[in-house]
């Protein structure tokens, strides 16, 4: 791979050839490592010019900056080149100038398509015919979905609490669906056993550092979205803290790359029922273990499996840690979806939430510009949408019972 110079360890900060190996040999689990670009390579083929001129409309228009062998992606979902719209009213009503990131609008409905496509494209590459993963759900359908597509097989272990119809999309995709009756951390402990055992390819968020490269894609889109005037700031929902992390790092490649001129501030979000970082930030401590308690299921980690990224991705880009109830969750979603016409999961909205409460508490100035990720569609968990917004009211089939109604 010539655009891949090698590995980093994000702990002990290790040089490491470029291979099939995921974790640091000398960290162990904790050593995530980073993949080091070659950016003089990359620049003479990969540019605003090339861009302007390249007309893939997915996120394989950025394959140069991925980790992977170059081939020919058209048989691949269309994983990406999702709408970034301009608030027509929210962000009015905020005091800044808002622009909402629509990932909902993947191939499986959320921004983890991303991470899963290039997984996909490596286990392929790799010669792997099984991929294996755990999820709070979305990691887990956008791999069954864009495995699915190549032809590979999944095997994927949920924490039984995942929501409909994330497990229904697992079904017909065909995955072999592990319900662990644990929580996420169960889950995924057991995801790890097995997959030691079996020797499948390992699509977990934490560990393996091509996923992060893959939901960088988002900050590459939003940027290219801008015209490379990126906004001062882009909000982010965090559980794992891959996606952060992503998105540090697109900022980070392109910026290296001579492509924007800054480094928007992140602004990580997540909920007060489980915010393990908002936490560590605030007391300035190691990340602690915490309850996986809100309804934002798809941020619901207790134990974050990639903290030294998220990390970064706030204090490399002078960004800010905020936690939002849940209340303000189901709030957001109930304003996006009126005065947007977005439709988020309660993860999905949980950025916007946190936007809003900045906006509160004075860390986002007025006037500023900002970018708010929506990263999962509402339509994976009816259930919290119902609750959000409500049933609707009976009505017998005449008008005189529509008028007595009071629905209009
Ligand atoms: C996975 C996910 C997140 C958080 O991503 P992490 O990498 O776990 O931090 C946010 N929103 C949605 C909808 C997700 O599926
Ligand atoms: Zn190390």
């Amino acid at each position: 791979m010539k655009n891949v110079l090698g590995y980093k360890c994000t702990l002990c900060g290790a040089s490491l050839p470029y291979d099939e190996s995921m974790t640091c040999p000398h960290c162990g689990e904790k050593g995530i490592l980073d993949i080091v670009f070659d950016y003089g390579y990359i620049k003479k083929e990969f540019n605003r010019e090339t861009l302007a001129k390249d007309r893939t409309n997915s996120m394989w228009r950025y394959s140069a900056l991925m980790p992977l062998a170059p081939r020919d992606f058209s048989p691949f979902l269309r994983v990406g080149w999702t709408p970034l719209y301009p608030s027509n009213s929210l962000g009015e009503a905020l005091g800044i100038k808002l622009f909402i990131k629509d990932d909902g609008i993947n191939p499986t409905a959320s921004l983890k398509d991303r991470a899963s496509g290039v997984a996909v494209a490596k286990a392929i590459e790799l010669g792997y015919d099984t991929i294996a993963c755990s999820s709070t759900g979305n990691a887990a359908s956008s791999c069954a979905g864009n495995a699915a597509r190549m032809g590979l097989k999944t095997v994927i272990f949920v924490p039984q609490r995942a929501p409909e119809g994330k497990v229904a999309q697992l079904m017909i995709f065909g995955a072999k669906v592990v319900s662990v009756m644990g929580d996420y951390k169960a889950t995924f402990d057991l995801s790890k056993a097995a997959i030691e055992k079996y020797g499948w390819y390992n699509r977990n968020a934490g560990i393996n550092p091509i996923l992060t490269e893959g939901k960088k894609t988002v900050a590459l889109e939003i940027a290219e979205q801008l015209n490379w005037n990126v906004t001062d700031w882009v909000a982010c929902s965090v559980g794992d803290g891959c996606t952060i992390g992503g998105v540090y790092n697109g900022f980070h490649d392109l910026y290296e790359l001579g492509m924007i001129e800054r480094i928007p501030r992140i602004l990580g979000v997540q909920s007060t029922g489980c915010c393990p970082f908002v936490v560590a930030a605030e007391k300035n401590e190691p990340l602690k273990p915490m309850e996986e308690n809100t309804l934002a299921d798809s941020i619901a980690v207790g134990v974050p499996r990639n903290p030294v990224k998220a990390l970064r991705a706030v204090s490399a880009s002078n960004g800010k840690w905020i936690a939002v109830s849940d209340e303000d969750i189901l709030d957001t979603m109930r304003v996006l979806g009126r005065t947007e016409g977005v439709f988020g999961e309660p993860a999905g909205v949980t950025a916007t939430a946190g936007v809003r409460a900045a906006v509160k508490a004075g860390i986002i100035k007025p006037g500023e510009s900002v970018t708010t990720i929506s990263t999962g569609s509402g339509l994976k968990d009816v259930k919290n949408a119902l609750r959000a917004a409500g049933k609707p009211t009976l009505c017998e089939p005449t008008l005189a019972a529509l008028d007595k109604s009071g629905i209009l």
